[in-house]
């Protein structure tokens, strides 16, 4: 906007140069203020300053006026006759600052008070003969002003307001959608989501790639016993237990159902899954959950079936091939993992 006053001062001072004064005249006044435009542009577009401080944005603001209060006089100075145009700048120039800095009336009247006096003292000074308009003018435009600067800054924070809501309302969707209500780890359709773009990766850079399901072993049996409020209490605790066996960025355990688990290791071997699936085996033992009516244990114990993704192997590939092991480890008696056809 101050580039495009500049420019219009400068045009009308090509078409009048004749009467007042000289094109040459008017370039050494105009030329602080557009340089100050033009370097804070170039500052921020160049230079990759994404984030310009309150202090450096006031300090701008204050050169930017400083400037213009300079080009004005300058302005004066090059005419010996009263200049009707030099009083409407002043009042243009109000007009903007007033656009730009409504958020913050402060500022605003920092930006818009020295333009709005010169303007009164202006005509004032050519004009001493009816000082009632300018003054009342003066009283009146700020009048204005501060009162507009209300609504439009009230309109302005309740707009910001609801936008701040609507974000975080979008990103506890995102969570609701993606996290499971109960355990507060992710849900199937996250984990799905997530061993899809896995098994993209591991085919793009050929690297490892392994999934282990977890199953709790005679749940039903527990919560027809405990009840199920103590069943969803066991559910939480072994969601934790088995998130704090995996450590790396990608690592990722889900809830697949019911009381079924799931874990991705991204850049993991057959080797390295095993590791993860005994670690599982001795924190769960550790943890010590009473089990009052297990075949296998008096404590809650896991069957775990592990797979290896094999190039060329879909998601769903894998997961069967971690459910087949699953299943094995179930019929072989529990409270065990299995792998490739074997298991411990
Ligand atoms: P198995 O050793 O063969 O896995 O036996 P199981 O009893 O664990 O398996 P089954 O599939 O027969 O039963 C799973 C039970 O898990 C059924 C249901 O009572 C329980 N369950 C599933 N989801 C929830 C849940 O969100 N909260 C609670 N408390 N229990 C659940
Ligand atoms: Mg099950
Ligand atoms: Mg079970």
């Amino acid at each position: 906007m101050t580039l495009f006053l500049v420019l219009v001062v400068l045009l009308n001072t090509y078409y009048f140069s004749h009467d007042i004064y000289d094109l040459k005249d008017i370039f050494p006044e105009l030329a602080p203020v557009t340089l100050l435009v033009i370097t804070a542009f170039a500052v921020i577009k160049f230079l990759h300053i994404d984030s310009v401080t309150p202090r450096q944005s006031q300090l701008f603001l204050m050169l930017l006026i400083l400037t213009w209060c300079y080009l004005l006089y300058g302005l004066i100075q090059l005419s010996s006759e009263p200049l009707p145009g030099i009083e409407s700048l002043a009042d243009i120039l109000v007009m903007v600052f007033v656009f730009a800095l409504f958020p913050n009336r402060k500022v605003m009247l920092l930006g818009i008070l020295p333009f709005l006096l010169f303007s009164c003292f202006y005509r004032l000074y050519e004009y001493p003969e009816s000082p009632v308009y300018p003054l009342t003018k003066f009283a009146c435009v700020l009048a204005i002003i501060i009162s507009g600067q209300k609504i439009i800054s009230g309109w302005f924070i309740k707009a910001v307001i609801r936008d701040f809501e609507k974000q975080k309302l979008v990103k506890q969707f995102k969570r609701l959608a993606l996290i499971d209500g109960l355990t507060n780890i992710s849900n199937r359709r996250h984990f799905d989501e997530i061993l899809s773009q896995e098994v993209r990766v591991a085919e793009r850079n050929h690297h490892a790639l392994s999934i282990i399901l977890l199953d709790i072993d005679f749940f039903k049996r527990l919560n027809d016993t405990l009840g199920h409020q103590a069943g969803d209490a066991q559910l939480i605790k072994i969601a934790e237990i088995i998130s704090s066996a995996v450590n790396r960025p990608r690592d990722l355990v889900a809830r697949y159902g019911g009381e079924e688990f799931v874990i991705a290791l991204p850049n993991t071997n057959l080797e390295g899954a095993i590791r993860v699936a005994e670690k599982v085996k001795s924190l769960l033992e550790e943890a010590q959950i009473v089990h009052p009516c297990s075949d296998v244990s008096a404590q809650v114990t896991l069957s775990q079936g592990i797979a290896q993704w094999e190039p060329g192997m879909s998601r769903d590939q894998l997961i069967k091939a971690a459910d087949r092991m699953l299943y094995r480890a179930k019929s072989a008696g529990r409270d065990s993992y299995c792998f490739e056809g074997r298991s411990r």
